[in-house]
C-alpha cells in the first residue's frame, strides 16, 4: 500500500531485529526511511539493499547512542540526507527503537556503570532525539517509542532495564501533552518476547517454546513483523486520534 507515500521516517536501531522489521514495513508503506545503527555496517547495508530491492527508499545513518552529542549527530545526519533527497528537512515519523538490555543482574549485583549505560542509551538518547527532532516535525507528525512488556511484571535480572522502559512511558505521556497542539502524536509500543537474530538461540530451545506456550495468550513468540504492524498503524492516518498511550504488543504475556 502507499499509506505513507511522501512521508519520511527515522528508525533508531533500524538495521537489525525489531527495528529492521519496522524499517522494512514503513518503507513498504511508502515512507523514505533513515535506517539508524551503531556500528554493524554490513547489517545496515543489507537492510537498505533489501528495502530498495523491494522498490522502497531508505538510507543508512551510523551513530553510536549513549555518548555525548549522540542525538545531535543523528539528527544532523538525517537532516542533511533528507535535504539532499527531498529538497527539504521535514521528518514525519520518529521511531525510538534502539535500546540495550545488558545488565550485571538485579538489585543485588547491578553495577553503577551498567546502570548508567542502560539509562544513557535507553532513556537519555530518546529524550534528546525527540528534543532535536521536533524542530523538523510538523502537523501529522508521529513519535513512536519502543517500550517493553517487562514494565508490568517483575523479572529480577531485568530491573534496571525495566526501569528504563518505565521512563519511556512517562516521557511519552508528557511529550504527548506538550506537543499535541502541533498535531503530533506520541505513543509507546511495548513488545513482549520477540524472535530476532539476537534472541533466536534462546527462543528456539524446546524448553523456551513450552514456557512461551504457557505464558503467552497467543501461545507463540512475536516476530519483528508483528511489532512493525502495530508501529505502521501508529505511523499512519488511522491512528490520528491516539496519543499518550502505551500499546501492549506482547501477544498477551502473563495474563494469568
Ligand atoms: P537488537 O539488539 O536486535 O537491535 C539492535 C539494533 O540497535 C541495531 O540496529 C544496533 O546497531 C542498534 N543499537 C544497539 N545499541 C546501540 C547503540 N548504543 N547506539 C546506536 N544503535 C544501537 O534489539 P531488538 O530488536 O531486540 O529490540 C528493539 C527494541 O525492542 C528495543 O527497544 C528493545 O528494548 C525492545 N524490546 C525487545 C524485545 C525482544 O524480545 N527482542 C522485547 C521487548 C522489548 P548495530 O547492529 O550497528 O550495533
Amino acid at each position: 500500500n502507499s499509506l505513507l507515500a511522501g512521508r519520511t521516517a527515522l528508525v533508531t536501531g533500524g538495521s537489525r531485529g525489531i527495528g529492521r522489521g519496522i524499517c522494512e514495513r514503513l518503507a513498504a508503506d511508502g515512507a523514505l526511511v533513515a535506517v539508524h545503527y551503531a556500528s554493524n555496517d554490513a547489517a545496515a547495508k543489507d537492510t537498505v539493499d533489501t528495502i530498495e530491492a523491494a522498490g522502497g527508499r531508505a538510507f543508512p545513518v551510523r551513530a553510536e547512542l549513549g555518548v555525548d552529542g549522540d542525538a545531535d549527530t543523528v539528527i544532523r545526519a538525517v537532516e542533511a540526507e533528507l535535504r539532499a533527497r527531498t529538497g527539504q528537512a521535514r521528518l514525519d515519523i520518529l521511531v525510538n527503537n534502539a535500546a540495550i538490555s545488558d545488565s550485571d543482574g538485579g538489585i543485588d549485583s547491578e553495577s553503577p556503570q551498567a546502570f548508567d549505560r542502560l539509562f544513557a542509551v535507553n532513556v537519555r538518547a530518546p529524550f534528546f532525539l525527540i528534543q532535536k527532532a521536533l524542530p523538523l516535525m510538523g502537523d501529522g507528525g508521529r513519535i513512536i517509542n519502543i517500550g517493553s512488556g517487562v514494565t508490568r511484571i517483575a523479572l529480577p535480572g531485568e530491573l534496571a532495564y525495566a526501569m528504563t522502559k518505565a521512563a519511556i512511558a512517562t516521557l511519552t505521556r508528557n511529550v504527548a501533552n506538550q506537543i499535541g497542539s502541533r498535531g503530533i502524536t506520541v505513543n509507546t509500543v511495548a513488545p513482549g518476547p520477540t524472535r530476532t537474530d539476537k534472541t533466536a538461540f534462546f527462543f528456539d530451545r524446546p524448553e523456551a517454546q513450552a514456557m512461551i506456550a504457557g505464558s503467552q495468550a497467543l501461545e507463540r513468540v512475536g516476530t519483528p513483523a508483528d511489532i512493525a504492524g502495530v508501529v505502521a498503524f501508529l505511523a499512519g492516518p488511522d491512528s490520528a486520534w491516539l496519543t499518550a498511550n502505551v500499546i501492549d504488543a506482547t501477544g498477551g504475556s502473563y495474563l494469568g
